[in-house]
């Protein structure tokens, strides 16, 4: 099989090729497809000294047109590779093609020609009222310009979509970017370095692209006193420690981390519809996602009912090979995620869940873990609580409408929701009441370039996507001059 893809690092406008490389692998079989560059530590401070050196030195912050004329080609060169970059998607990333029509790609293409319009109409400058003060007249405005060198490290799980609205908002503030992507998926992000070393006018510096096999190149950008800002997705423990070592240097902290999102299903709710949504969802990119509603509540007295009806769901879910146009659920990213999983499945049956169906891995080569429902699970339990990163449904049952809200909002996370109900102002009173950065309500959805997602409490700091996941990257800088 020959795939497009890239093994060499994007560093000051050249592909370099490191002495040291890593393999990407095809969690659908567990073979190797290749090897990838692994940055070093010279690399990294090559990348961030080209990116400091674009943002200081040239006059991309302040050059609006050119910006925008090289968020367009980015988009159209994006368009013209999107078919090599799906068959990419499918075989690094395990997502079903189906996904790759959306989430996975080409919703994450649309982020790009979306920002390149926003910027086209976006003032950078607001006037504020005259000031009198002392007998004298003060004219004062804003200006936004750009937060400076940025430091983007990616997660594995959707590695188009967060590299793009990560990379098309930075750029159209007028930062500089340090990408660095997922040990796991690094042709993905590579493959976005040479579209934009070789079919754009993104000058030499503006973007680079690193990847490396461990965790020091993370590290190294998080620390380094060129660096002005991070944008970071992954995992709340690892975000907690960007954090913590972005203190050094008071760096802007922006993060999008872990979610519990709780479904939550009111009485009056279609129980059928609820059990094919909760099903589904869960198994939507076999729940390697962090908005993926993974605690289904339930009427207690109607517990039974709900995990009858979401076992057949769970069991009509398709899920084989990623690149067949009829499977909804492809592998897990790795044997260590899949070992994971199943050791926080082991852990909750031992501890008094009870496995309803799946709580094995698939019996064929990649790194499938079968559908699996846990029901009559206790709220502060492990399973309840910590984030799996698997299809793995928790249902819960509850007494009342304030209980559930009160399940609902006992977690540390506070990324998403959803909830069910034949009344919608009845659902949307209750989706005002959970502590979450989105919320669907009968199955409609919040997710778009336009609209912002992030998370409450210990989901995240700062919102992606829309105007305000443009203002992320921008800073205030207040003009006040005294008129003659
Ligand atoms: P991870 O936290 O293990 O790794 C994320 C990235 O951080 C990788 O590139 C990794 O190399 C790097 N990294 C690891 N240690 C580091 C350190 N000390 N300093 C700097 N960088 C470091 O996450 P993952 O397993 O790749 O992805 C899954 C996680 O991402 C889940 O928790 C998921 O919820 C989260 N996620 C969140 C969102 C969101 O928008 N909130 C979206 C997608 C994924």
């Amino acid at each position: 099989m020959s795939l497009f893809h890239e093994d060499r690092l994007l560093i000051d406008g050249e592909l370099v090729r490191t002495d040291r490389t890593f393999e990407t692998v095809d969690p659908s079989t567990g073979k190797v497809l290749g090897t990838a560059s692994d940055a070093e530590a010279a690399h990294a401070e090559a990348a961030v000294a080209a990116a400091r050196r674009a943002f200081d030195t040239t006059d991309w912050m302040r050059d609006g047109d050119l910006r925008l004329r090289c968020l367009r080609q980015l988009y159209e060169a994006l368009l013209r590779h999107r078919e090599e970059l799906r068959e990419l998607t499918i075989a690094e990333v395990g997502a079903p093609r189906s996904l790759t029509h959306g989430s996975q790609l080409d919703e994450p293409i649309e982020i790009v020609k979306w920002y390149a319009d926003l910027l086209e109409g976006y003032d950078f400058r607001e006037e504020l009222p005259i000031q009198e003060s002392r007998g004298r007249r003060h004219r004062r405005w804003v200006e936004k310009e750009a937060a400076g060198v940025v430091a983007a490290i990616l997660p594995y799980n959707f590695p188009n979509q967060l590299a793009l609205a990560k990379l098309a908002p930075a750029l159209a503030a007028g930062c500089t970017v340090v990408l660095k992507g997922a040990p796991d998926t690094p042709w993905t992000t590579l493959a976005l370095g040479r579209i934009i070393a070789e079919e754009t006018d993104i000058p030499a510096g503006v973007v680079n692209v690193l990847t490396s096999s461990g965790t020091g190149t993370g590290e190294l950008l998080t620390t380094h006193p060129g660096i002005d800002m991070i944008t970071f997705t992954g995992s709340t423990p690892v975000g907690r420690a960007v954090m913590a070592a972005a203190s050094a240097t008071l760096k802007r902290v922006f993060l999008e981390l872990g979610g519990k999102s709780a479904m939550l299903v009111l009485d009056d709710a279609d129980f059928t519809q609820a059990a094919m949504m909760a099903a589904f969802t869960v198994c939507t990119h076999a729940g390697q996602g962090c908005g993926i509603t993974s605690r289904l509540l339930v009427p207690r007295e109607r517990h039974d009912e709900a995990v009858q009806l979401v076992t057949a769901m769970l069991g009509r879910v398709a899920y084989g090979d990623p690149a067949d146009p009829a499977t909804h659920m492809g592998p897990l990213i790795s044997e260590r995620q899949r070992a994971k999983v199943h050791g926080l499945v082991e852990r909750a049956v031992a501890d008094g869940a009870r496995l309803v169906t799946g709580g094995r891995p698939v019996d064929r080569e990649g790194y499938f873990y079968a559908p699996t429902l846990l029901a009559d699970v206790d709220p502060r339990s492990e399973i309840a609580q910590e984030e799996i990163f698997g299809p793995v449904l928790v249902v819960i049952p509850y007494d009342d409408e304030d209980g559930a809200v009160r399940i609902a909002n006992d977690s540390m996370y506070g990324l998403s929701g959803a909830v069910l109900s034949a009344d919608d102002e009845r659902a949307i009173a209750v989706a005002r009441r959970i502590r979450s950065g989105s919320f669907s309500i009968n199955g409609g959805l919040f997710f778009g370039p336009d609209s912002p997602f992030g998370g409450f409490k210990q989901s995240g700091i700062g919102r992606e996507m829309g105007v305000a996941g443009l203002e992320e990257f921008l800073e205030l800088k207040t003009f006040g001059v005294a008129e003659k």
